[in-house]
């Protein structure tokens, strides 16, 4: 049975778009969910809804129970995710405003638990291809029809944070092919392969990063004013994929099973 999570960064505290909301509590063996689980309906379709940072944007990126909310995700059948995320961009042609859906993620995160395996199972899970194919063609597609701007592939690079980059390390990530830039996407990725779930982004451009002259430093004010504005084309975007999502088997299922050594 086919079950959507959508995971919602930023500006998504209100659920409007979802009818007959309730409100589950779920403990999981790897600690603490960000918050109580929001289920409710687009459609006939049944959505399981994790706001990432807790209500209000209380938990910080590094502090966020990635394993805790994947778990119960998959406790609870989901089989799509489709999360959301601010983020920074590192390329002239990704302007503030513009949508993308990233294809590829590099890693600079340092500190977080990026696996449920941590035992005697070793697992090494294949991250070639890390976003399912198949839901990022179904949010391009919505996209495409809607005429929301949008970029249908893109690198997003995960840094630790809080803090935001230096205009060095903007400038290395540039370099290192990375198309934008933010605190969030891995290890939540990663964990929903392990998890068998299929997982694609839309990661909303707030703003260029630091390399680009023509900038202030980015600050937190200029991030919301213009994911504000944006919110409504994620949302737009997610009620009509959801209803667009008619495919169970997927490779992201067993991905896992090829993994365990
Ligand atoms: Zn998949």
């Amino acid at each position: 049975m086919i079950r959507i999570g959508m995971i919602g960064g930023s500006g998504f505290d209100d659920p409007d778009f979802l009818t007959d909301v309730r409100i589950v509590k779920k403990g999981t063996p790897f600690g603490a969910l960000s918050h109580d689980l929001v289920i409710g309906r687009v459609g006939d379709i049944e959505v399981v809804l994790m706001l990432r940072h807790g209500r209000g944007h209380r938990i910080r990126p590094s502090a966020v129970n990635y394993r805790a909310n994947i778990w119960a995700m998959k406790d609870l059948g989901v089989t799509h995710i489709i999360a959301t995320t601010a983020c920074g961009s590192l390329r002239e042609e990704i302007f503030p405003g513009h949508l993308v859906f990233p294809d590829q993620f590099i890693d600079f995160t340092r500190t977080r638990k990026s696996t449920f395996h941590e035992g005697d199972q070793v697992v090494h899970i294949g991250m070639g291809d890390p976003f399912c194919a198949r839901l990022r063609d179904l949010l391009i597609q919505t996209a495409a029809r809607l005429d929301i701007a949008h970029h249908p592939t893109g690198t997003v690079v995960t840094i630790e944070g809080p803090r935001f980059s230096t205009r060095a390390e903007s400038r290395m990530f540039r370099i290192l092919g990375a198309d934008v830039i933010n605190m969030s996407t891995v290890p939540e990725v990663v964990l929903a392969r392990e998890a068998g779930i299929c997982y694609a982004a839309a990661a909303m451009s707030t703003d260029y990063d630091a390399w680009h002259h023509s900038e202030e430093p980015v600050t937190w004010d200029v991030i919301a004013a213009t994911m504000a504005k944006n919110v409504d084309h994620v949302k737009k975007i997610f009620f009509e994929t959801v209803r667009a999502i008619d495919y169970e088997e997927c490779s992201c299922r067993t991905a896992v099973d090829a993994a365990i050594v």
